[in-house]
């Protein structure tokens, strides 16, 4: 298969496939942590605020009865905020079998997780594979429509190829009704970017994450005319340890345009913090996942190093186009 560029450089599809199956045995590898052991780790409170900000987008835009697509669901672990949005149906797809082993386990209850519940109040359909490559119309056709898809901190795995990404967006404007919402939370490549330039050499970070650029890109520059395939190596202390792609924002928001997205907006984590913690309840919930701090900083209990990590991340909302059925 040709890509659009037409570049010798592009990435071939064995080794597409190849960095697709490395991320997979990544996070198959990560095996579940016991309370113990999550709340010792160095990044606990970045882990609590990157929960809070999933909480928020859920509560913003899920509905009650919704039915839910989440693209790169991994564990499970927002299976317990989608409850509590009172959803009708779940569909959860991920590309490592371990994570949706656990995800399952999670599912039924039968584990030593977080906190012994109830069963949750939705039917769900759990499936490993890989929401780049794979025409999830197809397989998801007797589940769709969906009122509301979420990909968290996934979907710039989607970015090594051009066709991967059309992909990606392709599955997920297929699989919404027309008004159907798209959340999402991915790294936020003009901060990424800038760090990379502010850098002497092609790597950065602090003490709890790092991020290594190839040595294609020494010059630091990246050309319009390929926005897909740049690749860096991402460490996140005690979570991951990944090659991951930028997405450049104006090419995401032009592509999604192209599969009949409008952007409701998209928002660094640091603008994201500072806008709902005017609100109330999302104050509580800060309070209840335990990252609001004692002051008034957006930064609650966050370390400098984490608040820095956290930067590195923005959220998206997406609509597509048209109007829902009246019935
Ligand atoms: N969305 C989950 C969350 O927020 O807790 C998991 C986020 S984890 C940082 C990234 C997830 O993306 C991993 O579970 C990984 O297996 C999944 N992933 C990466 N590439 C994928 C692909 N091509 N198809 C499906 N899942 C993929």
């Amino acid at each position: 298969r040709h890509n659009s560029q037409g570049d010798a450089n592009f990435l071939e599809d064995e080794t597409t496939k190849n960095f697709a199956q490395k991320v997979a045995d990544h996070y198959s590898a990560r095996s579940n942590q016991t309370l113990e052991e999550r709340e010792a780790s160095p990044i606990i409170h970045l882990k609590k605020l990157n929960n809070w900000i999933k909480s928020v987008l859920i509560q913003l835009y899920a509905r009650r009865g919704d039915a839910v697509l989440d693209l790169a669901c991994g564990k499970g672990g927002d299976l317990i905020k989608w409850d509590k949005a009172k959803i009708g149906y779940y569909v959860g797809i991920d590309i490592a079998d371990g994570s949706i082993k656990d995800c399952r386990t999670r599912y039924n209850g039968d584990a030593d997780h977080h906190q012994r519940r109830k069963k949750f109040s939705f039917p769900a359909r759990l499936m490993c594979g890989d929401c780049y490559e794979v025409r999830l119309d197809k397989v998801l056709a007797d589940d769709a429509p969906f009122d509301i898809c979420s990909c968290q901190f996934a979907l710039h795995y989607s970015w090594s190829t051009e066709a991967r990404a059309r992909r990606a967006l392709a599955n997920v404007s297929a699989l919404l009704r027309p008004g159907g919402i798209f959340i999402g939370t991915m790294p936020d490549a003009n901060v990424i970017i800038k760090k990379l330039r502010e850098a002497e050499g092609l790597t950065f970070g602090n003490s709890v994450y790092w991020i290594r650029f190839d040595e294609v890109f020494s010059d630091k520059k990246f050309k319009s005319s390929r926005p897909f395939g740049t690749k860096y190596t991402f460490h996140l202390e005690d979570a991951v340890d990944c090659p991951e792609w930028i997405v450049p924002f104006d090419v995401f928001k032009s592509l999604a345009e192209e599969y009949d997205f409008e952007l409701v907006f998209a928002k660094n984590s640091h603008e994201f913090v500072h806008e709902y913690m005017k609100r109330p309840e999302f104050v509580e919930l800060m309070r209840r996942l335990g990252a609001l701090g004692d002051g008034n900083q957006d930064q609650g209990t966050l370390s400098a190093d984490e608040w820095e990590a956290a930067y590195l991340y923005m959220s998206f909302v997406l609509r597509k186009r048209g109007q829902p059925d009246k019935n």
